[in-house]
């Protein structure tokens, strides 16, 4: 293992020990391991008060052995390749978990979103889109929106593609619904969270009804994720976003605290609720802890102090390999990311279907195939976990590596 973990090498060491369980060769773990393609460009544009600035972008392409490759584009200051690499994989994974013909890629602009003008922004995304279109499209890699990007983002990345090869909605998902986008597709994340968790609590008889559930992150995933929970009778006790965190006891009022953030920015300063330090509300007693913001958020240092029954990832990557290993010592049950984010990719598969059929679903038959395939998913996770005496990362890597390589046989490679 090494030093520091990275996003890159937890998913190796998560990979290297499924193929060792499914007594895989050496040379398929370095297919497995590899990227197909990666890019790296450099983007320059003219900021608003007429200085030049130059951002990194990058493209990772893991796998199209099952399906074009699919993943989000992400924007934020600390992306690298090494991220980039560790999320394109994970993709490969969690489309073979959840069984949709679609492979695995991830990409991402190294810049602070919150620093730049729309129009900044709409021109850094059409340059990006210029420099890497050769390798994108519907057949080839579909990107969608991650952290730090959004609708609009994939309605200009849609706009600049279409402008080179005719009008080609397949070729990104998330986009808004003005220009094909799918009904259920912006709280898709969120929303299968709620389902991954419904489908665990049947399973291992734990009563929903009440139980207490801690929320890293109030983005479009954990704002999501916490409507869903509190649908389910689960009482958010703590929420955080990027400055700022809040606790009550007995329960926040998550629908108070999104008309605060957009009015004010902040979480912090409801009257009545206590203000933690960023960070703390992953180590409150909760029953459920779901880290829906960044990677390696809970690591050696922090994993003996986490109180909660069930760590759900809501983010990609939150738990690092190292603390993994701790957590599952203490008995600290964790529902992977390549499931319990899924749904996000289950609904783009769901666009870009839709896109290419011409064809227009309405919600109803997207949050019901929704459910369908992410119970589906979910289900075949905790029995092949049971079977197999796996813990969930586990036994949900071995299905997705099973398939992956099922895929890679077939095809004669
Ligand atoms: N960025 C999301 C993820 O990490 C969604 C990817 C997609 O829809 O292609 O799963």
């Amino acid at each position: 293992m090494t030093e520091k973990s990275s996003m890159q090498s937890d998913y190796e060491s998560f990979l290297h020990a499924a193929c060792d369980r499914l007594g895989y060769s050496k040379s398929t773990l370095s297919l497995l391991s590899l990227a197909a393609l990666e890019i790296k460009v450099e983007i320059p544009i003219i900021r608003d008060n007429g200085e030049l600035a130059v951002f990194s972008g990058y493209r990772v392409q893991h796998q199209n052995v099952r399906g074009p490759c699919k993943g989000g584009l992400r924007y934020h200051p600390k992306v690298d390749i090494d991220e980039v690499r560790g999320l394109a994989s994970l993709m490969t994974m969690k489309t073979a978990l959840a069984d949709i013909p679609l492979g695995g890629g991830k990409g991402g602009i190294r810049c602070n979103p919150r620093e730049l003008s729309r129009r900044e922004l709409e021109v850094l995304t059409r340059k990006f889109v210029k420099r890497i279109h050769r390798e994108i499209g519907p057949n080839s890699d579909i990107m969608a929106p991650d952290v730090g990007t959004n609708a609009q983002v994939m309605g200009w990345i849609h706009s600049e593609y279409s402008a080179i090869y005719g009008h080609s909605p397949a070729a990104v998902t998330g986009k808004p619904l003005a220009l094909g986008g799918s009904a259920g597709r912006d709280k898709a994340t969120g929303h299968g969270i709620g389902i991954v968790v419904k489908t665990y609590a049947e399973r291992y008889g734990t009563p929903l009804e009440g139980a207490t559930v801690a929320l890293q992150g109030f983005g479009n995933v954990g704002f999501h994720a916490a409507k869903a929970l509190c649908d389910l009778g689960m009482k958010i006790v703590a929420v955080s976003d990027a400055r700022s965190a809040v606790y009550h006891e007995d329960g926040v009022d998550i629908a108070a605290l999104a008309k605060q953030k957009s009015e004010r920015g902040l979480l912090a300063d409801v009257d009545g609720y206590e203000a933690l330090d960023p960070g703390a509300e992953l180590e409150v007693e909760c029953d459920y802890l779901v880290p829906a913001a960044l990677d390696g958020v809970i690591t050696k240092e922090n994993a003996p102090r986490i109180k909660a029954g069930v760590i759900v990832e809501g983010a990609n990557g939150p738990v690092t390999s190292e603390a993994d290993v701790l957590l599952h010592e203490r008995g600290i049950t964790v529902v992977p990311d390549i499931l319990a984010n899924s749904g996000g990719v289950i609904v783009s598969y769901f666009e870009w279907a839709q896109n290419l059929q011409r064809e227009v679903w309405p919600l109803k038959r997207v949050d019901d195939e929704l459910e369908r395939i992410l119970t589906n998913a979910a289900r075949h996770v905790f029995d092949h976990a049971a079977q197999a005496k796996l813990d969930l990362r586990s036994a949900a890597f071995d299905i997705a590596v099973r398939r992956v390589k099922e895929a890679l046989d077939a095809s004669g490679i």
